[in-house]
């Protein structure tokens, strides 16, 4: 009988009990908005911040609505202005560009390898012009870090991480998130911790923190955070700063916190799935594993492998089939974007040369997500079907 795979691939685990117990007391005391809180109270949010700061080893910290505010905060605060030209990605998703757009500046998208990180020698040969990069680890998947870094510096370069599938994640043991002058991170259901939307923030410059705090609405409230910089920071600032409303909550902060203390033990949930899936994936004629770097510690919270060269009817017909079979592919070649996935040349407002050595790489990129809700079994039956439906397809071909 042909095995078929029966979960669901977007099926999140519930919410911790304990985040549950507290989300109840926000909800039952009422003081949602951060800076509702009573005399010598401690908000939610702001011990979401402090706790975050301690956790990546961060100095100062900043919850707000969503991950793609983050990125446009960070943005704002270290000077981007309309027009300016921001570096960033070809493989990423929508709201990387899209978070440049919003502060009316111009995406210059820089390739991908095939080990899916940023082309270092096309960000090397573009450095000269931009003067951000909004650095995309994509699919969680880390670059030379120190190589980059290295590149940037050189240029006069300032890095803004996109942290959104890699809280958790280290280069040589840095936390992703703390090479550049901000990490940015998402707290959005499908990323490595669940607040339904939000975002997180970190810094170790004061004057940058003091700004993000500034711009995410903070009115002349900013002592009521524990992980922002002091009062005097926010003097220089505090009437050149425009407030950009876009706060975290108390709600979701209660659900967090939790889910971060959880964090280590997560990311070693999903790496077991990832590795079954991994070793399930090796040895498939035409299928290119990616190998992870020594250097990188990762999130497996989710899967790519290449087909590289193979030819677009190929490569729907073997997600065809996956489908079939119950195992839900996502294809980063495909013409028009889908769901969450979509390419370089689908963001029109952002004109682009096209790369063919990145379009060659796009073209072959499957993507899988890896929920928790997954058990190992379910890895390796998910594994079976994709080597079955590769080879058939593979072995069919001219
Ligand atoms: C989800 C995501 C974001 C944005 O996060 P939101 O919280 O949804 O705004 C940014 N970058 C990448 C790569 C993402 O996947």
């Amino acid at each position: 009988m042909t095995e078929r795979f029966t979960g669901s691939f977007t099926q999140q685990e519930p919410i911790p009990e304990e985040a549950i117990e507290a989300a109840l007391a926000v909800l039952r005391h009422g003081r949602l908005h951060r800076y509702n809180v009573t005399e010598g109270e401690l908000g939610e949010t702001a011990l979401l911040e402090q706790e975050f700061a301690a956790q990546t080893g961060a100095k100062y910290c900043l919850a707000v609505a969503s991950g793609g505010y983050a990125m446009a905060t960070a943005m704002r605060a270290v000077g981007v202005k309309p027009g300016d030209a921001v570096l960033t990605n070809a493989f990423t998703l929508a709201p990387v560009p899209g978070a440049i757009a919003s502060v009316n500046a111009r995406p210059v998208f820089v390739g991908v390898t095939e080990e899916l990180t940023i082309d270092l020698d096309d960000l090397a040969a573009k450095a000269d012009q931009a003067k951000v990069l909004l650095l995309s680890h994509m699919r969680g998947h880390l670059c030379d870090m120190d190589r980059l870094m290295e590149i940037c510096d050189a240029a006069g370069v300032t890095v803004i991480e996109d942290c959104a599938h890699t809280m958790g994640a280290a280069w040589r043991g840095v936390p992703s998130g703390r090479q550049g002058a901000f990490g940015c991170y998402s707290c959005q259901t499908y990323k490595h911790v669940n607040s339904g939307e939000g975002g997180l923030l970190i810094t170790d410059d004061e004057e940058l923190a003091a700004k993000a705090v500034m711009l995410s609405g903070s009115y002349m409230l900013y002592e009521r955070h524990l992980a922002a910089p002091g009062p005097e920071v926010f003097e220089r600032i505090k009437y050149h700063t425009p407030n950009v409303s876009g706060r975290m909550d108390n709600l979701r902060a209660s659900i967090l916190r939790p889910q971060l203390k959880d964090l280590d033990r997560q990311v070693a949930r999903w790496n077991e799935r990832y590795q079954a899936l991994e070793a399930g994936l090796r040895d498939i004629p035409g299928l290119t594993v990616i190998e992870r770097p020594a250097e990188e510690s990762y999130v497996g919270s989710s899967i790519q492998f290449l087909l590289l060269d193979w030819t677009p009817k190929a490569v729907q017909e073997v997600i065809a089939r996956c489908a079939a079979r119950g195992v839900e592919l996502k294809w980063f070649g495909a013409d028009e974007p889908a769901g969450f996935t979509s390419r370089y040349d689908s963001w029109r407002y952002a004109q682009s040369e096209r790369m063919p050595a990145s379009d060659r790489v796009l073209t072959g990129i499957v993507d899988m997500r890896v929920p928790l809700t997954f058990s190992l079994d379910d890895c390796a039956v998910i594994a079976r079907i994709i080597r079955a439906e590769v080879s058939a397809v593979h072995q069919s071909q001219p």
